[in-house]
């Protein structure tokens, strides 16, 4: 690091169960003038998709974010592909949160697998909670038509199903053929146009990233395009990401829906003491800033920091 560069922190945070086929998460912290940011694509995306990642980061630590309008953020559990026992336990474990997205459609996994791990999620939440499914584009239309009503009925009543189908056509073909809610993610925050979902009728909720999307200011702009109920998820930060999640959250007129930021939970530690964690199925707004022994705890080992740097500055360039 060079003397003008700003100060900067690379993580390396092992999971606590595998998650989108990753064990260990990690990204750069970045700190500026508004406080700190946090850089982590996933390494699946380029240096000019990673772009809009750095964006995100660049406005949390240099500029800062919208008002807030609310105090509180409703969340969902996070169920990973686990077994229905492990489903059982984050569910009671979660800080009450009466909403929990599940994941499904793993590869190796079968719709008993499914079943039983909605079965299992519904137990725990009780008749009032509002259980959600993500199957990350897996699915062709007819799998997803049939599978959406297996599991609507496992899991008593399915709140809605997120990105069943890969592409937005097929969203809005699943989207004629099921009384289930569809709600887009990968077609927006992967997409060239994010309002293509909105013409052609594909989903009735749209779930907004931060970092994937370029910022919080961005994510508010891109909602007010959509026009329709808006779920900020996170794109799995540690707690300095997830505060621009939750700011998102925060400044949006309407939410309808528990957002998808008590992901803190699926990491084993934090870059901050105090993290967001819900409490009684609710984020209280706020911005943790990191401390010198939770950030050394979590520092990437020199070859991964390494990496990160690099990445970084060739993101850097490409802005610039
Ligand atoms: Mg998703």
């Amino acid at each position: 690091m060079s003397l003008a560069s700003p100060p900067s922190h690379v993580y390396a945070i092992p999971l606590r169960t595998r998650f989108r086929g990753l064990t260990v998460r990690e990204g750069v912290l970045l700190h500026g003038d508004a406080g700190w940011g946090e850089f982590s694509p996933f390494w699946d995306y380029d240096v000019a998709e990673s772009a809009a990642w750095w964006r995100a980061a660049r406005e949390a630590a240099d500029g800062g974010w919208p008002a807030p309008v609310r105090t509180q953020i409703p969340v969902n559990v996070t169920v990973p592909a686990v077994d229905a026992a492990t489903a059982r336990r984050l569910v009671l474990g979660s800080g009450g949160c009466r909403t929990a997205k599940v994941k499904v459609a793993e590869p190796g996994q079968s719709v008993d697998d499914e079943v039983a791990r909605l079965e299992a999620v519904r137990e725990a939440l009780g008749a009032d909670g509002a259980v959600r499914i993500d199957a990350n584009g897996a699915w062709d239309v007819e799998t997803a038509v049939a599978r959406l009503r297996v599991l609507d009925r496992a899991a008593g009543g399915l709140e809605y199903a997120e990105q069943p189908v890969p592409t937005v056509a097929d969203l809005a073909a699943v989207r004629r053929r099921t009384h289930v809610p569809i709600a887009a993610d990968e077609s927006i925050r992967r997409a060239e146009d994010p309002l293509a979902v909105v013409r052609a009728d594909a989903a009735d909720v749209v779930v907004l990233k931060v970092q994937p999307l370029g910022g919080v200011r961005a994510c508010v702009r891109l909602a007010e395009q959509v026009g329709l109920p808006v779920v900020v998820s996170s794109a799995l930060e540690t707690s300095v990401g997830l505060a621009a999640g939750v700011a998102l959250a925060a400044a949006l007129p309407e939410l309808p829906y528990a957002c998808g930021l008590a992901t803190a939970q699926l990491l084993t530690r934090d870059v901050v003491a105090d993290p967001l964690l819900p409490v009684d199925g609710a984020i209280p707004v706020r911005r943790p800033a990191p401390d010198a022994a939770s950030l050394a705890a979590a520092a990437a080992p020199p070859p991964d920091d390494a990496r990160w740097r690099e990445r970084l500055a060739a993101v850097a360039t490409v802005v610039a």
